[in-house]
């Protein structure tokens, strides 16, 4: 493990209020959080809103509502607070202004207020000579710079090229020439800082140990590192995690590639344990097989150098899969009081609207029958109805089904008529599944028939749905009345048919 335990880590989450959270940036909150919380470290929530043209309002309540599902508090930041406060950084403006004048006063920032149609003049006189374009290349002369700054003006980076080697403890040992040094913009013309400065000074100011952030930032790091050395303060270590990947091809996976928010994925009834075991592992391993994590585990086995240095691909069937194992492990760890609590909360309910006329003893029992089958909370809604409201009689499932394909109607009438007497007979208070079990098998017995032939027709006639749970389990949850009744009336209609 390269994490040493000694030592306690500060990272961050930094999300811009720019929209909401998806699948392929969330891991940039879950990585540090796991670095910092697995040495008693420090996890901060910091809101980097100083593009107030990008801003979007209402989304840092989503990106607090999603760290908050998926169970990554946080130490120190917005809502919490904390030493270094305040955590959204346009309100920290007098920080990177102090920062700012540091650097003109060492020589290494300048006003500039050269026109966008200047620059652009620049751009296409540079494209014309077919060089690359650096506007440290037009930098005004000495003798035509500013001398004082005044808020109004943007400030911009004196960079000085060359070139720099840096270690990232994810892609390994980098190097850059100095071709890629520019005079980069600090602070612009409204008085906030770009990212690019911000970012430098409150890591700093916040004592970040690990910048962890997307891959999409390496390549403006030797202006990174020029800032770095310009202010004379060390950086922190940097942990860059690739691409998380689009199901199909070989693109980056983004919103416009239906990256959706991690926060629908609640709605669709996604527990937040499977989400963050699911991302955890999209691109860490911990060298073993083992495939559901709890946070516990993961805050126990992660390590910054098992994290992959290339793409790991988004694949919703494996989030599925890992879903329903989440779902029976909590069924089996914690029992049905515990998954039942999961389906009914205030702002999601997964059960079909006709459940509510139940009491929750039965709902529990309904769950306690069909939760090995769920991959998702509301599969329930799907799965369900028939325990709730009489389905729709379809005689049509009956004659396509391939075990009753090849027997009449008659026989299927007079089959339905034979089962509803014998359950009949079974007194009220033995309507247990053992009892039904046994009934059931004395009907195989009398009938001659398959089990696969004589249970589905059952199954389809109390039910009316593509699959049901084990026959004897379904019939003792609908109670005695309810299951005859459905069995009289699917006989009827066969009857009616015919
Ligand atoms: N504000 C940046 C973003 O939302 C964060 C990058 C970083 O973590 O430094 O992409």
């Amino acid at each position: 493990m390269s994490n040493s335990k000694n030592s306690h880590f500060v990272t961050r989450f930094a999300p811009s209020p720019t929209g909401y959270i998806h699948i392929g940036n969330v891991r940039s909150a879950i990585y540090p959080y796991l670095i910092a919380k697995q040495t008693n470290g420090t996890f901060i929530l910091r809101i980097e809103d100083t593009d107030r043209e990008r801003y979007v309002p209402g989304a840092t309540d989503l990106i607090v509502e999603t760290l908050k599902w998926l169970g990554l508090d946080w130490n120190e930041g917005i809502e919490v607070g904390g030493p270094n406060q305040p955590y959204f950084q346009s309100e920290r403006r007098d920080i990177y202004h102090a920062y700012a004048r540091k650097l003109i006063a060492a020589g290494r920032a300048y006003p500039d207020s050269t026109s966008s149609e200047t620059i652009n003049s620049y751009r296409q006189a540079d494209s014309q000579k077919k060089i690359p374009y650096l506007y440290r290349n037009h930098r005004p002369d000495e003798s035509a710079m500013q001398q004082t700054w005044e808020p109004g003006v943007p400030l911009r980076f004196k960079s000085e090229p060359k070139s720099y080697k840096w270690h990232d403890e994810v892609m390994g040992d980098l190097e850059t020439g100095p071709e890629v040094c520019d005079d980069i913009i600090l602070i612009k013309a409204d008085g906030l800082p770009t990212y690019n400065f911000a970012h430098i000074v409150d890591d700093y100011e916040m004592h970040v140990t690990h910048i962890v952030r997307g891959v999409e930032y390496l390549s403006s790091m030797p202006n990174y590192l020029g800032i770095y050395e310009a202010l004379g303060i060390e950086h922190p270590k940097f942990v860059s995690l690739p691409h998380v990947l689009a199901t199909q091809g070989n693109k980056k996976l983004s919103k416009r590639d239906g990256a959706k928010s991690v926060i629908d994925y609640k709605n669709d009834g996604i527990l937040p344990e499977a989400m963050l075991n699911y991302l955890a592992c999209l691109g860490w391993n911990d060298g073993t097989e083992k495939e559901l994590y709890t946070k516990e585990e993961l805050l126990k086995s992660f390590s910054i150098d098992r994290i992959q240095n290339s793409g790991a691909r988004f694949d919703e069937v494996k989030l599925l899969w890992q879903n329903g194992q989440w779902i029976r492990k909590i069924f089996d760890e914690q029992g049905v009081d515990a998954l039942f609590a999961r389906t009914l909360s205030k702002d999601v309910n997964y059960w079909p609207e006709s459940a509510q006329n139940y009491p929750e003893d039965y709902l529990k029992k309904v769950l306690s029958i069909i939760y090995d089958r769920l991959k998702t909370l509301s599969d329930i809604r799907e799965f369900t109805t028939y325990f709730f409201e009489d389905p729709r009689i379809d005689l049509e499932m009956l004659l396509n089904n391939k075990f009753l394909k090849k027997m009449s109607e008659k026989e299927q009438g007079d089959l339905l008529m034979m089962v509803s007497n014998k359950l009949q007979s079974i007194p009220e208070e033995d309507w247990q599944a053992e009892n039904l079990q046994n009934a059931l098998n004395e009907l195989l017995e009398k009938s001659g028939k398959k089990p696969a032939e004589l249970f589905s027709l059952i199954r389809i006639a109390i039910s009316f749905a593509p699959f049901s749970p084990a026959l004897h389990l379904t019939m003792a949850v609908l109670g005695k009345n309810t299951t005859i009744s459905r069995l009289n009336s699917a006989h009827s209609a066969i009857v009616n048919d015919l």
